[in-house]
């Protein structure tokens, strides 16, 4: 689909959402209509290769997915390049989708044995621990904090705090100028958080899902939405005449493959698992067909935490 296209039908779209009530809004700018612009293209992904007679008997997560058949991740569906659902195939894809399948191929089960679930920043800790996923993939912050209910593999990426505004902004160009500014993000993240604590003078407003604060921006309800860089590069790569990044990163945010607090098997074997793609080039091939396609070259993935168990 070309991009114009595309950008047509966003804009439609968000016409549609503005005369909707803000609050009941159920489709959003990434999550229903067109399909990834300039998207993964399923050709250039690794194949990873699933290991044979692997077995974690210390992991509960792990015995239960094999008695099962099939792993269960959480993931997100709207951020692009990074996790996105295709509406019309209902195929995920992006990085952190690569990442769940690689973990999953080391793990011993092949992508026809992965079912993903979209789960929102605010519902990662109660999912993991209601045992409704075996493990979590979706730009999630490795911190302390949730430390103290989930354990994290990895991290796999290293990305920053940053802001998207409107193309024609003029005063936004970095968190000092956000005083009086309405700013969305999404609850229960760490941007969200970081936001009310050190600049208490923005107006912020909050949703479960970052697609809905971009609609929210097109349709000037926020004047910028603030969150991780990729997530903000996905999005403005998809609608670069509407929307650009400014300003440089003002966090760490160490992404981390959340797991049930306690598995310490799942979560060494994971981290392994992780260290073994790195190594061989899996992924980095794997983020230059999705994440790479958002403009940044690929990184050095930052050294791996094998903390003990807690
Ligand atoms: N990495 C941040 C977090 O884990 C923001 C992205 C997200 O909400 O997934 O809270």
């Amino acid at each position: 689909m070309k991009q114009p296209r595309v950008v047509l039908l966003v804009l439609t779209l968000t016409l549609a959402l503005a005369a909707t009530a803000v609050t009941a809004v159920t489709t959003g700018f990434g999550r229903s209509g067109s399909p990834p612009v300039k998207g993964p293209q399923p050709e250039d992904l690794p194949v990873y290769q699933v290991a044979t007679d692997f077995h974690l008997p210390d992991s509960p997560t792990w015995e239960e997915a094999k008695r099962r058949g099939h792993l269960v991740v959480g993931v997100k569906e709207d951020q692009p390049y990074l996790g996105e659902k295709d509406p019309a195939s209902g195929r995920y894809s992006g990085f952190d989708i690569e990442i769940a399948k690689m973990m999953a191929a080391s793990l011993g089960f092949g992508p026809t044995a992965v079912e993903f679930r979209t789960i929102a920043s605010a519902n990662r800790e109660t999912a993991l621990q209601n045992g409704q996923i075996d493990y979590y993939v979706g730009t999630y912050t490795i911190n302390d904090n949730r430390k103290k209910q989930v354990g994290f593999a990895g991290p796999y990426f290293m990305a920053g705090q940053s802001l998207l505004v409107r193309k024609g902004e003029k005063d936004i160009e970095g968190p000092g100028d956000l005083a009086g500014k309405k700013v969305c993000s999404a609850a229960g993240s760490t941007p969200y958080q970081r936001l009310q604590k050190e600049f208490p003078k923005a107006v912020l407003v909050a949703y479960d899902t970052y697609s809905i604060c971009v609609d929210n921006l097109l349709t000037y309800q926020v004047d910028a939405v603030s969150t991780d860089d990729p997530i903000l590069l996905g999005y403005a790569a998809k609608v670069p005449e509407e929307l650009k990044v400014v300003g440089a990163p003002f966090s760490e945010e160490p992404y981390g493959i959340g797991v049930p607090r306690g598995d310490t098997a799942l979560r060494l074997a994971l981290d392994d698992a992780l260290a073994a793609h790195e190594k061989n080039g899996d992924w980095k091939k794997a983020y230059d067909a999705t994440l790479g396609l958002s403009g940044n070259p690929a990184p050095q993935p930052p050294a791996i935490d094998r903390y003990p168990a807690n």
